[in-house]
């Protein structure tokens, strides 16, 4: 039999191929009462689908991600937006020509947008960091450093931009384009019925059972076989080589009497407020409700026990130390570990889906 510690998306792959593929019994144990890890979602008491740990909207350019995950769901298309509160404006993010031109008088902004496809070509994206560093930009770049990228990286880091790698900021690029899309991937949808109804089909095996408030310290592990462990790296070898930093955040859930709070799902505020940024999640199915629900989101430092470790933090120093935990983990023959939080990465779902799939094929399918 396999233990999988951690009922997110990444174990819960995993669970599936060994059932599917190895006709083998799967024992899931998560710490927490549900299962879906991270993209958990639930109908609340407005009929809104929440998604219980922050807006999820899934993209990618994948076909076998997607081909995959399409065994287990039917799809409602969906193009996430965003919008960034500006100066007292609601303007588009990624900053992109139209945000130029809401942002700036006539004549400059289409003198700035001439020079920006002269400069970089049209429907390229351009890193804030890249932008700093020309000379032709300066203004340009200072003022979107400031408006877009340090008040929001400062609240959700505790660091400027420029102190975390360069993957971090360059998710939200300058966007030489009039595509107001946070993402361009070729799939974008959200599962129809939910990402927790996604997760239960996939999990749905006779060969699988799932034990929930069950903590991987709780379990006996010489009856399995092998054992795929999602959690956190550092916490797995007792933080014996230093903790490893992440992120936190906490999430005020409001009810909005009224049908629609915001005209996006995902509104960010770089300055004036705490907050980083306000889910409205109706927006997501498109839903038809009364009342809304909207979540605003406070980034914390992660403490253990007290809260949740939502994001690894990418800088030379924090990958330094997990390559450390690497090699003590390469010594634990009969453990894989996988996800964002044993991997240490950024990862969105699709990249877990992708990285689940292939430890399936490369470590375990083969044995
Ligand atoms: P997790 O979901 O963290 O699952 C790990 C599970 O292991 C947890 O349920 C945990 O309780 C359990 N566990 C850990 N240690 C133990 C233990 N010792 N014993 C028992 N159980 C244990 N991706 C996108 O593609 N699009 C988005 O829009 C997007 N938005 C996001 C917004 C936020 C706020 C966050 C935090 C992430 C977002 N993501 C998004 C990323 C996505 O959530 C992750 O890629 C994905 O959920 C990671 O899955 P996982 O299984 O690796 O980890
Ligand atoms: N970012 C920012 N301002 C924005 C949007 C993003 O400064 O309006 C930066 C910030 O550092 C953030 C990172 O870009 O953490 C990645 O943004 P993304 O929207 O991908 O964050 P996630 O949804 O993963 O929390």
């Amino acid at each position: 039999m396999y233990l999988v510690i951690g009922a997110g998306l990444s174990g819960c792959v995993v669970a599936e191929r060994i059932a599917k593929e190895l006709n083998k019994e799967v024992h899931i144990i998560d710490r927490r009462n549900h299962v879906g890890g991270n993209i958990h979602d639930y109908v609340d008491e407005n009929g809104v689908m929440v998604h219980t740990y922050g807006p999820h909207a899934f993209h990618t350019n994948h076909k076998q991600v997607w081909d995959y995950l399409s065994q287990f769901t039917e799809w409602k298309p969906y193009f996430h937006h965003v919008e960034g509160y500006i100066d007292g404006q609601d303007v588009p993010i990624p900053f992109n020509f139209n945000t130029i031109e809401k942002l700036f008088p006539q004549e400059y902004a289409n003198n700035l947008i001439h020079e920006l496809i002269t400069e970089f070509g049209i429907n390229k994206k351009v890193t804030i960091l890249e932008l700093l560093q020309n000379e032709k930009f300066k203004d340009l770049a200072q003022f979107v450093y400031e408006k877009v990228f340090l008040g929001y990286t400062q609240k959700q880091w505790d660091k400027k931009p420029e102190e975390l790698d360069i993957s971090v900021s360059s998710r939200v690029p300058i966007y030489t384009s009039k595509d107001d899309r946070y993402f361009q991937d070729t799939y974008q949808a959200i599962p129809e019925q939910g990402y927790t109804k996604l997760i239960e089909n996939m999990i749905q095996s006779p060969l699988i059972n799932v034990s929930l408030e069950t903590d991987f310290s709780d379990i006996d592990v010489s009856q399995y076989e092998k054992i795929i462990y999602t959690g956190m790296i550092d916490e797995y070898f007792n933080y014996s080589l230093g903790k490893l930093p992440y992120r936190s955040l906490e999430f005020t859930l409001k009810t909005i009497d009224k049908p629609q709070y915001q005209n996006t799902a995902q509104k960010n505020y770089s300055s004036n407020f705490d907050f980083t940024r306000i889910t409205e999640y109706k927006h997501f199915l498109d839903q038809n409700t009364e009342k809304t629900t909207i979540a605003l989101e406070y980034p914390k430092a992660y403490e253990e026990g007290i809260n949740e470790p939502y994001y690894p933090i990418p800088s030379d120093e924090n990958h330094a130390l997990y390559v450390q935990y690497r090699k003590l983990a390469k010594n634990e023959k009969n453990v894989i570990f996988l996800g964002r939080l044993a991997e240490y990465k950024y990862y969105n779902m699709d990249q877990i889906v992708k990285s689940a799939l292939y430890t399936f094929e490369k470590e375990i399918y083969v044995k």
